[in-house]
């Protein structure tokens, strides 16, 4: 889908949907049976271009979401009806801020129109194909414009993300994510793919733990962004240090010997969102161009029970040189990060993000509202928190305290990989992946993805199966602390 900024006036009306947004008490036209509630829609047909009204309920209590909402929506419904273009004039939205409101729109109806699909003939319900934003100068088309082509690189990176996570096992292995991954080598971009044997020189013994129960080989994914030394920001207090991003890669979950029940095993092909969102985040890197050197690091995997297989009470010796004792092979995904976040050491890194679809009791805690986010700096837990609540991939900070590391005290090993006990998961996943930094000084975010990576019936005008969560967090992080070019 194409998404452009035009000056009104200057074109003729182009065949398609124009949609304007109302305010509870609002109506199109005096006779409309219509009364600008949230999620009330009329269709207004016409001759050269038909109309579409789309009701934000009451104005006071106007926020973002309410917007994202009604333009995935009103988006749907309009490619259901085989409409092609839409537009939306600045002129018209009931707001001061029609720049800001347009950017909310264009990425909430491009993000809608993502389809994913395997079946042999191609789909009947077609996507909208172009949006235009109808400016009232030239300068706002110019902003606009470049807010445009901001937005249509990260959802492409999301489409990337969700493409990856959607994957059933079979068709989206490490190998077939490596061979992905590496078509995003070139320019500032290097990808490098570790196999088992280069993983085993390493000595990534928990990583390679996982791996032994399946006949697919493991890949550890190293991807390295450069900016062009004249683009760095030069107020980073921390210049040419890369940020660090971590993704748990589980290409499909059985849980392995401690094996998952089968009622929706299925869904556990989006184990790998974390991964996904690594990839990207580095495929928008391409066109995005950030003034700060990235690393973007992804141990890919299956968890089969083959016979191989690390059986529970296993000790591993990880790459950091801790043994731990795996007494439950389905807590795997810190198993593989352990390694990934000790590896991530040898970067120097300003920062480590790491983004994991790790707990199930991260959706008992928070739903699939707020990821969860574990952090040993609160300067960076806020910023991307702050992130999360501007772009709506919103994340609740939960405790780290070492009252918890008590429950994860083994009696044969270092650590072992799941508590004692049903208590505070989530937590502990993050108690048990801390153990694995190279150096506890430099900051570390741990987002725990669970219950937000993936959405099996899709809501809110969002299509149904993984969200990509993740890539727009990143992206807005970086952009609000200046560490994007100007477009
Ligand atoms: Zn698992």
């Amino acid at each position: 889908m194409r998404l452009f900024a035009e000056v009104g006036g200057r074109r003729p009306p182009r065949k398609g949907c124009s949609i304007r947004f109302f305010f509870e008490g609002q109506k199109p036209t005096p006779a409309a049976d219509f009364h600008g509630k949230s999620g009330e829609r009329l269709f207004l047909p016409g001759d050269d271009a038909h109309r579409l009204a789309v009701g934000l309920g009451p104005k006071d209590k106007f926020e973002r979401d309410g917007l994202r909402k009604a333009s995935a929506e009103a988006a749907q419904e309009l490619a259901g009806r085989g409409v092609r273009h839409v537009t939306f004039e600045t002129d018209a939205w009931p707001l001061p801020d029609a720049e800001e409101a347009a950017g909310i729109f264009a990425e909430s109806v491009r993000l809608s129109q993502y389809r994913f699909s395997l079946r042999s003939e191609a789909p009947k319900d077609k996507p909208l194909e172009s949006l235009a934003i109808v400016c009232r100068s030239a300068a706002e088309r110019g902003r606009i414009g470049s807010l445009l082509h901001y937005i249509e690189a990260v959802a492409d990176g999301v489409d990337l993300a969700r493409d990856l996570s959607n994957l059933p096992g079979n068709m989206g292995s490490p190998a077939e994510l490596a061979r992905r991954a590496r078509k995003l080598s070139g320019g500032a971009v290097r990808v490098q793919v570790l196999d088992r044997r280069a993983c085993e020189r390493l000595g990534m013994g928990a990583f390679l733990a996982v791996a032994r129960g399946s006949h697919e080989p493991p890949a550890f994914l190293v991807f390295q962004y450069n900016p062009k030394s004249k683009t760095q920001n030069p107020k980073s207090p921390t210049a040419g240090r890369p940020i660090v991003l971590v993704g748990k890669g589980v290409t499909f979950d059985s849980g392995g010997i401690s094996i998952k029940p089968s009622d929706k095993m299925e869904e556990m092909k989006h184990d790998k969102s974390g991964a996904a969102a690594v990839i990207g985040i580095f495929s928008a890197a391409r066109t995005l161009q950030p003034r700060v050197p990235l690393v973007g690091l992804a141990p890919l995997t299956e968890n089969l029970p083959g016979g191989a297989a690390t059986r529970p009470g296993d000790v591993v010796r990880s790459l950091s040189g801790k043994t731990i004792e795996v007494k439950n092979t389905d807590a795997e995904g810190r198993l593989i990060l352990a390694d990934a976040l000790f590896y991530a050491g040898r970067f120097r890194p300003e920062a480590v993000i790491d983004m994991a679809t790790l707990t199930g009791a991260c959706s008992i805690a928070l739903g699939d509202v707020y990821a969860a986010i574990l952090s040993n700096n609160d300067a960076l837990a806020q910023s991307l928190q702050e992130a999360g609540e501007t772009c709506g991939e919103r994340l609740w900070r939960l405790p780290l305290h070492d009252g918890y590391d008590r429950l994860i005290k083994s009696s044969v090993a270092d650590v072992q990989n799941i508590p004692e006990g049903r208590l505070a998961g989530t937590i502990i996943g993050g108690m048990f992946l801390k153990k694995f930094l190279a150096d506890e000084h430099v900051p570390w975010a741990h987002l725990d993805i669970a219950a937000t990576a993936w959405d099996t019936r899709g809501r809110d005008g969002r299509p149904p199966g993984a969200t990509g969560i993740g890539v727009r967090l990143f992206y807005e992080f970086l952009r609000a602390r200046g560490d994007l070019p100007k477009m």
